[in-house]
């Protein structure tokens, strides 16, 4: 175990936080005062910096540029009513780090860097966390390649950092979207399971042809078929059929692993929906549709939590939903908040404190 004296934590003399409105604050647009940094180099993990947020700069033969080493993960901190500040599942971003990791041929970070480290990190900023409702500390580790060599092979020095945004409600319109049959997101096999930077970067394309197109977004399907339904953009995805809520598997490898998608099938449990994690067909959407038990669909992340999707289109067909109708989605995503907001009993044990 890593005692927290292995923190080397340098703190900064000209915070910027009187000049941040707490009132304007966008997805992703401001960083807090400080930075977690760590080396990997001949096979160990070096001594952990916490110090003032600022520029790194590189060689340009830098690994990660050019072959795209680069994984990350994105977590959330909540302060609540009595100023206690908590981290949302962090566990499970930390293995899921790990995995990605590993399918990068990328060493993995140890617990005690990645929970440790991001623990003391969000405590040396925690005046920056939002107390106001529907606020919270964005959180954002990621590790990428740092060998300085042109030559694709898996480099043998690395950098881990954390950096925080401090993030108002995520506004999310109601979502016009389209299965995507020509561009795939993720094969069995791939990478789909990962959140490395590549996938990403090859996303942009169909999903800027999507708003092209005067659509929000693509639903991505599977590789052979397209038929079968993976993910929203970057966001897990629900339908509720009748009294079942049905979200595709994660055994082809093809989805990623959303904590708030397992989150959310808690708490579709907890009230009274049947659950199935299994392949979905965009057929077997449509049959539900026009035999009206198709109720809702919107997508999960924790960038905007629940994302109603009111529109659908497959090949020529077009499914719409009145939203404002909806109960399912709208209680979940209060149930949702209520926990991490700390306003309710924190019963499945999803919150660490800091
Ligand atoms: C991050 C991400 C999600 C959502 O995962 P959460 O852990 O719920 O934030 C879903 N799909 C993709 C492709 C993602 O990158």
């Amino acid at each position: 175990m890593i005692g927290t004296d292995v923190f080397k934590i340098t703190k900064t003399k000209n915070s910027k936080l009187a000049s941040l409105d707490m009132d304007r604050l966008p997805f992703g647009r401001y960083f807090t005062d400080h930075m977690l940094e760590v080396d990997y180099e001949n096979g160990a993990w070096g001594e952990v910096s916490i110090k003032p947020y600022q520029p790194i700069s590189f060689d340009p033969s830098l690994a990660a540029i050019h072959y795209g080493q680069a994984i990350f993960e994105g977590v959330k901190a909540y302060k609540n009513k009595a100023g206690e500040v908590f981290i949302f599942r962090p566990e499970d971003n930390f293995k899921r780090f790990n995995i990605s990791a590993e399918r990068m041929e990328m060493p993995t970070v140890p617990e005690e860097i990645f929970m440790e480290g991001m623990k003391q990190l969000v405590k040396v900023d925690e005046a920056w966390i939002p107390e106001k409702h529907d606020y919270s500390l964005y959180i954002r580790p990621f590790m990428f390649a740092t060998d300085e060599a042109i030559g694709v092979r898996p480099s043998l020095t690395y950098k881990f950092m954390i950096i925080l945004s401090p993030t108002g409600p995520y506004y999310s319109e109601p979502m016009r979207i389209y299965a995507e049959e020509k561009y795939v997101r993720a094969v069995p096999g791939g990478v789909g399971f990962a959140k490395n930077a590549g996938n990403y970067g090859s996303s942009l394309y169909p999903s800027a042809e999507a708003k092209r197109k005067g659509y929000d977004q693509v639903l991505w399907m599977d590789a052979f078929e397209h038929k079968y339904v993976q993910e929203c953009g970057t966001m897990n995805v629900f339908f509720i059929i009748g009294n079942t809520a049905i979200t595709p598997s994660l055994n082809e490898g093809t989805i990623l692993a959303g904590v708030t998608r397992d989150s959310v099938i808690e708490l579709l449990k907890e009230l009274g929906l049947n659950v199935e994690e299994r392949r979905l067909s965009m057929d077997e959407i449509v049959e539900a549709y026009k035999k009206g038990t198709l109720r809702e669909v919107f997508g999960t992340g924790t960038a905007a939590t629940i994302s109603p999707i009111k529109e659908l289109a497959y090949k020529d067909f077009v499914m719409k939903f009145d939203v404002d109708k909806w109960t399912v989605a709208p209680d979940v995503k209060k149930r949702m908040s209520d926990i991490k907001e700390g306003n309710v009993e924190d019963s499945f044990g999803w919150l660490v404190k800091v």
